[in-house]
């Protein structure tokens, strides 16, 4: 499988190149040249397969020129046999033809695990080979940094460092990122806001002598890996629920849109998927864009559902790029467009072709609450707030004719002050991180200075001497 970049000008690469690439030399996101297809009766011998049978053979595609299938089935089997659920993501009743698929199983409850874990061993797989090291390093307002621990925790080839507002996490966020005991994990608290952080890891990544002499990579949300772990869910969910009989229908609570970016791929490969539900918070930039046809960028809320609270949702110009046959010409004037004006218009022809598969609504934080507590008092069940968001999207906008899927994108207990507002219970921690507030932190905290940063991480690196990409 080659890759191509969404800008048109980066060289094609082989998934390797992808993985450790991240974003392509011209700015733009990898995606294959074509969409691998499953027949109806390949779909049907993956019924009943495990979560590790269905991801090896839904990936084995995307990336068997570079990973034989022995290695994939055993990088599969290290990822997911970390989940605290035997079926990695079970599925929950929520009510008539509605179901909930619980991704939150993984070690640090949230959807992004499920990317994490596998891109933390297919990094080091892929370094290890080419006997290279890296260093990542990222900047968190909370969530994405304790699933890139979690996934690079220990791993041989990889150090991470992760920066974050110093007193501005919550205390389960910040204990998730700096319980972390391994060597090659180090938490830096900054001393600023989430900005400052981003802002100081950006000017790391722009110097040249500092992402070189460190290996500098990234393992944020635009990484094709990350999207591709997640298209093995949705086929995972229809076969349990019917297909290739019969379609399914997703909500998904979406930011940057790559979640539900994978379930259109999902439907590229020819997994029967009748509707796909975007669902976004008071931060709607993609519901407006389903309106009008415009994709406008606007100021960004605060809300109960913290990690949907983006504007710029990255992961829509691989969809752009799709829908307008690969061509690169529509994605370069779009981002033009975005770069001078804040905003680009999306042709009607485009537009017909997405609103074909896709329905989208925005929930206020009033609604979200709302649901919270209805559903709790219906099934018993008690749902993160961006849960809520999705099973909002799927009342108002879903079709009634196919079974719904919501995917449950984080535990209850990862947001349980507004759980409690909502319900009156507060949901407690799974037994596997009962003791967290016991344990033992480690984490430093730096001035917001670039200088002081740079050398803290210089002098903390394990040998970088053999690197060469
Ligand atoms: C990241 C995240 C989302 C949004 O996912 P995208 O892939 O960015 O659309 C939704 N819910 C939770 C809990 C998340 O952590």
């Amino acid at each position: 499988m080659r890759y191509i970049s969404t800008r048109g000008v980066a060289p094609d690469v082989r998934f390797t190149g992808a993985l450790l690439a991240g974003l392509a030399s011209d700015g733009g996101l990898y995606v294959p040249r074509v969409w691998p297809r499953f027949s109806s009766d390949q779909l049907q011998r993956l019924v009943g397969c495990s979560y590790a049978e269905v991801a090896t053979t839904v990936m084995r595609p995307f990336v068997h020129e570079d990973i034989s299938d022995e290695v994939l089935r055993d990088v599969v089997q290290r990822a997911y046999g970390v989940f605290e659920h035997p079926d990695v993501a079970p599925l929950r009743p929520l009510g008539e033809n509605r179901w909930c698929l619980e991704l939150f199983h993984g070690p640090t409850l949230a959807f992004k695990d499920i990317a994490l874990q596998l891109i933390g061993q297919l990094f080091d797989h892929a370094l290890q080979s080419r006997k290279q090291r890296t260093t990542i390093l990222g900047a968190t307002s909370g969530d994405t940094g304790s699933a890139a621990i979690a996934g690079c925790r220990g791993r041989d080839a990889l150090d991470i460092f992760i920066l974050h507002p110093h007193g501005r996490v919550s205390a389960v966020q910040r204990r998730q990122m700096t319980t972390v005991q391994d060597r090659n994990v180090h938490n830096i608290a900054l001393q600023g806001t989430f900005d400052d952080c981003q802002r100081l890891v950006k000017a790391l990544f722009s110097d040249p002598a500092c992402r070189n002499d460190l290996q500098l990579s990234s393992i944020n949300s635009i990484n094709w890996a990350r999207v591709m772990a997640q298209i093995v869910y949705y086929f995972v969910a229809a076969l349990a629920l019917g297909a290739p009989r019969t379609p399914v229908s997703f909500a998904v609570p979406t930011g940057n849109f790559g979640n539900i970016f994978a379930g259109y791929i999902a439907h590229q490969m020819g997994l029967p998927i009748a509707q796909l539900v975007l669902a976004t918070n008071k931060n709607n930039i993609l519901k407006r864009m389903m309106d009008t046809g415009e994709y406008r960028v606007a100021a960004v809320h605060s809300t109960l559902s913290p990690s949907m609270d983006i504007q710029v949702a990255s992961n829509f110009e691989r969809l752009l790029f799709d829908v307008a046959g690969q061509d690169a010409t529509v994605v370069n004037a779009a981002m033009a467009s975005l770069q001078s004006c804040g905003s680009f218009r999306i042709p009607n022809s485009l537009m017909r072709e997405i609103r074909a598969l896709f329905s989208a609504h925005s929930t206020t934080d009033a609604q979200t609450t709302a649901v919270i507590c209805d559903v709790y008092q219906r099934t018993g069940v008690l749902l993160d707030p961006h849960t809520a968001v999705g099973f909002d999207a799927a009342a108002q906008v879903g079709h009634d004719d196919t079974p719904m899927v919501i995917l449950g994108t984080a535990h209850p207990a990862k947001f349980p002050q507004s759980v409690q507002e909502a319900t009156g219970v507060f949901p407690s921690l799974p037994a596997h991180l009962s003791d967290l507030h016991q344990r033992e932190e480690h984490y430093v905290v730096l001035p917001d200075e670039v200088g002081v940063v740079e050398s803290f991480i210089r002098s903390h690196v394990r040998g970088c001497d053999t690197i060469q990409v």
